[in-house]
Formats: structure tokens, C-alpha cells, sequence
């Protein structure tokens, strides 16, 4: 353990942007306790591993980096070592019998006990958190260490009360509970006034948010008026709670982008029925229709599961219909993976490893072609572009978002949070090149 003052973290992040987000609030508590952040594990005093359970693969990948870490610690005893996220809750115990040289073991409703923990730990040698009752949430919403801007995360609910049949996040993340919209909006105006320019709204259903009065529809609408603020977005939607009052502030509020993440899962009603998703692909596709009327230029991105069980090549050709139909602008798809104690574990007709994984393949293959295609007919129009930093590929470009959530690379020596007029000059299917106009130019 380093002196006073010096103490050093490193947290490692799986998962969505509930867990991103977790990271920016545990650092922000860490920070207040006097660490300072690391990339160096062999120099952290602390390593916390954020942990994501919703597939099994991300879950072993976390035991196989405990190992290594395990190793760690044998040489430097005075390492404090954390499970968080939902890898933690749902292991809880199990994971100081897998690896006994974890000290600290918490769940993702425990954060703001962050620092209660490791001075038990310390104290005692080990400290577990794992309380999932359904009381306010405390947001530690003014320690969050975030991310440099443009962009910021602003939780609005926490937990999920769906009952999809092969989902682990209601038994990790506990049920819904919403945060006042007087603390949200308190939020949005500190982040703008420091020069967050685009927030977006995180919650596991985002789109059930309500408080009072208050829906995400009318959330929008008043972080709309805050000053600074030039773009909004939120996620994820469940598609059974897309009312239209929401679909109708997309349309009306200006700054809320022209993008959807609105998670299919299925084209299949039979399977749809199986996962308990609560619609149909017809009320799916209606959602689709209606934005597509309402808000021009509007992008869908959404998630898949293949191979859920007794899916048939006919339900499966129902998901590849679905996405020729819409014509997705993004898709994350994935082989089923069971998670333990879920409804669907019970049920019979699993499929094999490898029906699974040539079924997504194929998916896969077509959302490819479709996404090149979509991509390529942007070539020539120009789009408002908020720059947020530079591309991975050190090519000198400078790298945006469009409001329709595309990544475009381009020549500028733009600084982080400006806005460009940037005209598409060559299409990938999951990046787009760019040239900046001159000002006046569009
Ligand atoms: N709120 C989202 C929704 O409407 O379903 C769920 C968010 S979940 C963290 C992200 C994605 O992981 C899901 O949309 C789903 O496609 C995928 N997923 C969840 N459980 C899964 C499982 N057991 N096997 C494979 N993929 C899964």
C-alpha cells in the first residue's frame, strides 16, 4: 500500500453502459477517498474488476483475469482486490471460494458503499455487498469521475421489472426504481455548464421511466431547455414501452438525435412468446413505422439473440425477414447463452454450439451487406458532426458522431466538442470517411 494520498486504482469494465457509467461513479468515490486512477496494474493499490453476467462467456472471462490477478497478489500482498457489477451479485460468496484472494465483493446496487467496503476489507480482511432491496438508490451523481467530453452519461432508473425469459439483469440489477426529475435535470445543468454538450439518458428500460407527472417523453422535453445542452439521446428502449408520446418528443424535442436502439430480439412471434417479450413483430415493426414517418433521416440499431431454444430454421428465417424489413442501421447479435436460474434454462429444444453459431454467421453476413448498402448512400450528403476525439487508427484523422449515431473519420484539426459540417466522401459498413465543408458550405 502506497502512503497517504497515493493510493492508486484501476477498474477494468465489462459490459454495457449501465457498467461504464458504474465505472465513471466508483472512480468519482475512489478520487474523493484520495486515490489517483492507473492504467498499470502492477502499480494499482486497488484493481476493481465491473463485472457483466448477461452472457456466460463475459462472465468466465472475468475468472480467467481474477487468476492472473491472483498471481499478482502473491507478490504484492497489500493489493486490494474487487468483484463488483453483476458478476458479484449474482456469484456473491462463491466468488471468495473460486478465488480466495478477492477482498471486496459488490453489487451493482451497492456503490455509493464503495468506500464502507474497502475499510472493511481492510479491517477485517474481506467485505461483501450484495443488498438488493428496492429502496431509493443513493446516485452518487456528484463524485462521478467521467469521461473527458463531449458526451455524458446521466442515469435516470436503475434495475428492470421485465421478465424476459433468458435475461440475468433483473436478478442482478434488482427492479426499477427512478430517480427524482428535480436531481436529473440538477445534474444536466451542472454537466452543460462544465461543457457536456450531448447527454444521454441510461437506464436498463430507459423508455419506462417515470416519476410524478414525469415520463422520459417530458425528462426530454425540460433537458431540452437546459442551456448548453445541443444533443440528447437515451437508451435502452424496450419496445413494449415505446409509447407515443415518447416517439412524438423525438419528433418534437430539436435536440434529441435521429437514433433508436430499440432491442428486436426476435422476427418470430412464436419465440417472441418463448422469451416473454411482452409484443409482436407486427407491434415491433408499427413502432419502426411510426418513427420513420415522424422523425426524417431516423437510424435503428437493436440486439438479436440466436438460437434461443426450440428456435426452428422457420423462426430464424422470420429474424433474417425482419432485418431485410427494417434494414437496421447497426445490430448486435448474439448466440443464446443460458443463464442460471432464468425461465428459459427450463425450457427444451436447445440448440448446438454450432446451429448457433452458423445461424449467426449468417445474420451476421446479411446485417453486413445491408449496413455497406446504407452506409454507401450517405456518400455525398453532409451531416453535423460532434467531434469527440480521434480515431483508434492513428492516421491523423480527427473522429465524430452524426446525429444519427454514425461514426465519421476526417481530416480536421477540430478540438474535442466542436460541431463540423463534414461531407461523406467513402462508406464502410461500420465506419463512414468524411472532408469538413467550409463554414456557410452545406
Ligand atoms: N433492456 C434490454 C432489452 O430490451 O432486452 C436488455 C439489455 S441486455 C444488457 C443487452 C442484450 O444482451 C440484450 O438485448 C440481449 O440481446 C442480450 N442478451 C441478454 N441475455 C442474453 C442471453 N441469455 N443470451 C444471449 N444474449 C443475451
Amino acid at each position: 500500500m502506497g502512503e497517504k494520498g497515493a493510493k492508486r486504482y484501476l477498474i477494468e469494465t465489462w459490459g454495457c453502459q449501465m457498467n461504464q457509467h458504474d465505472t465513471e461513479k466508483m472512480a468519482g468515490i475512489l478520487e474523493g477517498l484520495g486515490y489517483s486512477s492507473t492504467e498499470d496494474p502492477a502499480s494499482a493499490d486497488l484493481i476493481l474488476l465491473n463485472t457483466c453476467s448477461v452472457r456466460e462467456k463475459a462472465e468466465s472471462k472475468v475468472f480467467g483475469r481474477l487468476g492472473r490477478l491472483g498471481r499478482l497478489k502473491k507478490d504484492r500482498p497489500d493489493l486490494l482486490i474487487g468483484v463488483v457489477g453483476c458478476v458479484a451479485q449474482q456469484a456473491g460468496e462463491a466468488i471468495f471460494r473460486r478465488a480466495p484472494y478477492v477482498d471486496v465483493v459488490m453489487g451493482p446496487r451497492n456503490l455509493a458503499r464503495l468506500g464502507a467496503l474497502l475499510e472493511e476489507a481492510r479491517r477485517d480482511g474481506r467485505s461483501i455487498g450484495l443488498a438488493r432491496d428496492d429502496d431509493p438508490i443513493e446516485f452518487p451523481a456528484a463524485a462521478t469521475a467521467r469521461a473527458a467530453g463531449p458526451r455524458a452519461y446521466v442515469t435516470v432508473m436503475e434495475g428492470c421489472n421485465k421478465s424476459c425469459t433468458f435475461c440475468i439483469v433483473p436478478t442482478t440489477r434488482g427492479s426499477e426504481v427512478y430517480r427524482h426529475p428535480d436531481e436529473i435535470l440538477a445534474e444536466v445543468r451542472r454537466l452543460a455548464a462544465q461543457g457536456y454538450c450531448e447527454i444521454e439518458f441510461l437506464g436498463q428500460n430507459v423508455n419506462a421511466y417515470h416519476s410524478g407527472v414525469h415520463d422520459l417523453a417530458s425528462l426530454l422535453h425540460m433537458a431540452d431547455r437546459v442551456p448548453g445542452v445541443r444533443r440528447l439521446r437515451f437508451t435502452t428502449s424496450h419496445p413494449g414501452h415505446l409509447k407515443t408520446g415518447i416517439m412524438n418528443a423525438m419528433r418534437d424535442v430539436p435536440t434529441v438525435c435521429n437514433h433508436l436502439h430499440l432491442p428486436a430480439q426476435s422476427g418470430s412471434d412464436r419465440i417472441l412468446r418463448g422469451m416473454n417479450r411482452g409484443y409482436t413483430r407486427a407491434r415491433y415493426l408499427s413502432r419502426i413505422d411510426y418513427l420513420r414517418r415522424a422523425v426524417p433521416g431516423i437510424a435503428f440499431s437493436t440486439d438479436f439473440i440466436v438460437g434461443f431454444p426450440g428456435e426452428t430454421d422457420e423462426d430464424f428465417r422470420g429474424t433474417l425477414s425482419l432485418l431485410r424489413g427494417v434494414e437496421f442501421d447497426q445490430v448486435y447479435a448474439f448466440a443464446y447463452s443460458p443463464r442460471p436460474g432464468t425461465p428459459a434454462t427450463r425450457m427444451d429444444g436447445g440448440l448446438s454450439d454450432e446451429v448457433m453459431h452458423a445461424r449467426l454467421q449468417e445474420l451476421l453476413a446479411l446485417q453486413e451487406t445491408i449496413q455497406k448498402r446504407r452506409n454507401e448512400a450517405l456518400v455525398g450528403r453532409a451531416f453535423e458532426v460532434l467531434v469527440d476525439g480521434s480515431g483508434r487508427l492513428d492516421n491523423g484523422l480527427a473522429k465524430g458522431r452524426t446525429g444519427c449515431n454514425r461514426i465519421v473519420h476526417f481530416p480536421a484539426a477540430a478540438g474535442r466538442g466542436s460541431f463540423l459540417e463534414v461531407r461523406i466522401t467513402r462508406a464502410n459498413a461500420h465506419s463512414l470517411i468524411g472532408e469538413p465543408l467550409a463554414p456557410g458550405a452545406a
